[in-house]
Order: structure tokens, then C-alpha cells, then sequence
């Protein structure tokens, strides 16, 4: 499905031109497609439909309200990394039957607002989490389903700070401990072992290493199952890849599936999958205005008016993000596309042929989808940006424009000066 493309030499987003919401709605502004996020969910749940999962939308990625919804209203469950993700589920109407709730940090007022939603499971990164989960679970008075993560030590070919399946990380249990901390879980107070997690990384575009951290896990769900029936769910995780380049090949979901579909078949459990960046990222664009156009003896410079603290992906892990003209144009022009913020390591992209631009032109930064808004700051005492969702020929806004009384909620007014 191509869902932002020129039309009479203009970029659209779906059936909806992008300059028009730029001048509608200002900039720097979030474009998201529901058609792209629709069409997204509904492949991956098709490859994989020998096994039936249940596709947990990583609401880290993208958490407005109304892109909840959209996954909600399809079906999907959510993979919740915060009490705040689980606020963010109810207020958007995602049953919370149908949430997993990871993450190596949970506090106990995260696990006991999580228990008495009822949520599916949670997955458990380290056996103290299992008591504290028990503890909780006992003064609410109800029991709590957990899935051990599991880490497989299997080395994707990804970004260092998005690998998180080797064992030098600090997620999750390591292979060799975990049927004893299964065991000793299981027979904690208040506590149902409901199966077994695994999440190996992001942004991974082959399906080998999830097929190869799958063959790892296998004995021990085969075991697990045997000796506990609660033993339910074995949940895949997240990671995979998309294309951020033109040239870039994503991750095929039929690939994907045939990797991964046989081994799940034998090990008989009912699937869970956690993806974000795959069902989001691609189906968003950052519209920025050229503020200004710098040149010095060395560079030339493309100064936009979003900066670092409205999409952080190239300062914090070198990211790469094709630059669309929103007016169509074959010309381009070396240079650095960079924002307004008081650091050097605020750029989009350095030193790349970008669309020819003058003041006062926009452009679209592609596959701002996923980790783009929700890592968003207010760095600088900058607004945070407003958020379009498009769908066919119409678009709703689904986040205001931040101003400046936002800035200050919440802060304590200063005492007066003495005279
Ligand atoms: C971040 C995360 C995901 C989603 O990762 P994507 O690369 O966006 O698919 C899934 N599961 C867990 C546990 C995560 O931390």
C-alpha cells in the first residue's frame, strides 16, 4: 500500500495533500496514516495465521490515544512497558485482558494497578520481580499471571543500543537459570506461571535470529509445558525490521512467518507478538518548515523548525530518515538538514543529498512512525509538535500543538524576591 505519495507533484498522504495540513495545523507536525497502520497489522496477522496470535501492539512506539484505538478496534492487545502505557490503554478503551507488561523496573504500584486490571500476564525480567509480583498479588488479593523473559543470547545484527537478547544485557533471565526460576516462581503464593517471553532486539531484518533464539527456548517451553498445565503462552516479542531507505529491504513477514511458524507448531503454545516499529514506522511523517538556509566555507545547512527534541532516532543512534520535498522536486543539494536546538548533535541528517530548498519550503521526514513522538521533549522549553491521523480523504487532529502554559504545569511558582 503506498501511503505518502505525489500527486500533480504533490506529497500526499493518503488522499490528502501534506501541505495542507501543514498550513492547517502548523509545524513541526506528526502525519500518520490508519490506512498504513490497518494494512500493517493485517499482513503480519495473515503470515502468521496457522498460529492465530495475538498481536501485541508495542505501545512504547507510538502511545496517542487514537492510535491505540486504531489497533484496539481491530483487535489487537498491547505490550505495556509503564503504568502510565496502562493508563494510556483505558483511556483509549484497549481491553486490558489483552496486555503483557514488561519491563526490568516495575515498582509495586505499576504491578498492583496492572493486577487489579486484570491485565494477560506479566512478563518478569529477574526472580525479584517474581515475589514483588506475589506480594502484590496477595494484597490485592488475586493472582498474577507471569511469563518469564527468557534471554536466548542470541546476537542480532542490529543497533548496540537496540539489542537486548545477548547475555550482556540487562534484560531478562539467561537460558541455563531459567527452568529453576520457573520452578521456584511457580510455587510462590498468588502466582500462575502462564508461559514463557523472549524479545531479542529491534530493528532486526533477517528472520534467522529469531528463529535461532526460538530453537534455544524450545526445550525449555516443551519442558515447562509438561510440567505445568497454566503453562499457556509463549510470547515472541517484537524487532521486526523495517525499511528506512529506499533502498532498504524490510523484513518480509512471510519470511518471518516460515521461519518461525514450524518451531512455534511444535512447541504447541498459543503465540503472542509484540511488534511496534513494524505495525507504526513507517506510517509516519515529521512535516518541518526551512527556517533558514546557512552556508559556511565547509557546509551548507538546512535549518528546520523541528529539532532533536521533537525526533531524537539520528542524534541517538545514528539513524537514518529519508527527506521528502512536500512539492515535488528532482533537484538536490549537499547538505545538513538540522534543527533550531543548542546542541551540535541536533541534526536529521548530515552531509546528504537533500530535496533543493529555500526558506520558507516544506518538507517531510519519513518514517517517523515509531520512537519519533512518544521520545519527544520539551528540551529547549521547545513545544512538543501537534499529531494528524489521516484516514482516505480525511484527517483529524489527535494531538494539540503544546503552548506555553504546558511548559510550566505542574512547576511550583518561585517565592518573591525579598526587597
Ligand atoms: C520495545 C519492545 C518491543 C517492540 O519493539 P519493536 O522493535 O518496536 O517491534 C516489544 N517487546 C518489548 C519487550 C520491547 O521492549
Amino acid at each position: 500500500m503506498n501511503i505518502f505519495g505525489y500527486k500533480h507533484g504533490e506529497l500526499y498522504a493518503e488522499r490528502v495533500p501534506v501541505r495542507r495540513l501543514a498550513e492547517r495545523y502548523g509545524t513541526p507536525l506528526y502525519v500518520y496514516s490508519r490506512g498504513h497502520f490497518e494494512a500493517q497489522y493485517h499482513t503480519l496477522h495473515r503470515a502468521m495465521a496457522e498460529v492465530d496470535p495475538l498481536i501485541c501492539f508495542s505501545v512504547k512506539s507510538n502511545s496517542n490515544l487514537s492510535v491505540i484505538r486504531t489497533f484496539a478496534d481491530i483487535g489487537a492487545g498491547a505490550d505495556i512497558v509503564s503504568g502510565g502505557e496502562l493508563y494510556r490503554l483505558l483511556q483509549a478503551g484497549l481491553d486490558p485482558s489483552k496486555a503483557v507488561f514488561a519491563g526490568v523496573g516495575k515498582t509495586s504500584e505499576e504491578i498492583e494497578f496492572a493486577i487489579r486490571e486484570n491485565i494477560l500476564f506479566f512478563t518478569v525480567e529477574s526472580e525479584a520481580e517474581a515475589v514483588r509480583i506475589s506480594d502484590s498479588a496477595r494484597s490485592v488479593g488475586a493472582t498474577a499471571r507471569i511469563a518469564f523473559r527468557v534471554n536466548p543470547d542470541v546476537n542480532p545484527d542490529t543497533h548496540l543500543y537496540v539489542s537486548t537478547g545477548r547475555k550482556e544485557t540487562k534484560f531478562g533471565l539467561d537460558i541455563e537459570r531459567s527452568l529453576a526460576a520457573c520452578e521456584r516462581a511457580a510455587a510462590l503464593p498468588n502466582i500462575e506461571l502462564a508461559g514463557i517471553h523472549m524479545h531479542i532486539g529491534s530493528q532486526i531484518l533477517a528472520p534467522e535470529p529469531f528463529a535461532a533464539a526460538l530453537e534455544r527456548v524450545a526445550p525449555l517451553c516443551m519442558r515447562l509445558r509438561s510440567l505445568y498445565s497454566s503453562v499457556r503462552y509463549l510470547d515472541i516479542g517484537g524487532g521486526l525490521g523495517i525499511s528506512y531507505h529506499s533502498g532498504q529491504a524490510p523484513l518480509d513477514p512471510a519470511r518471518y512467518a516460515s521461519a518461525v511458524v514450524p518451531v512455534l507448531k511444535e512447541i504447541g503454545l498459543s503465540v503472542v507478538l509484540e511488534p511496534g516499529r513494524f505495525l507504526v514506522g513507517n506510517g509516519g511523517l515529521l512535516v518541518c518548515r526551512v527556517q533558514y538556509v546557512k552556508d559556511n566555507a565547509f557546509r551548507k545547512f538546512l535549518i528546520i523548525d523541528a529539532g532533536m527534541n521533537d525526533l531524537i532516532r539520528p542524534s541517538l543512534y545514528e539513524a537514518h530518515h529519508d527527506v521528502l520535498p512536500v512539492r515535488h522536486t528532482d533537484r538536490t543539494c549537499r547538505a545538513d538538514l538540522v534543527g533550531p536546538i543548542c546542541e551540535t548533535g541536533d541534526f536529521i541528517a548530515l552531509d546528504r543529498e537533500l530535496p533543493c530548498s529555500e526558506q520558507g519550503d516544506l518538507l517531510a521526514i519519513a518514517s517517523a512512525g515509531a520512537y519519533g513522538f512518544t521520545m519527544s521533549s520539551n528540551y529547549n522549553s521547545r513545544l512538543r509538535a501537534a499529531a494528524v491521523l489521516v484516514h482516505g480523504g480525511r484527517a483529524r487532529l489527535i494531538r494539540k500543538r503544546e503552548v506555553f502554559k504546558d511548559l510550566v504545569r505542574g512547576e511550583l511558582r518561585p517565592p518573591r524576591a525579598r526587597q
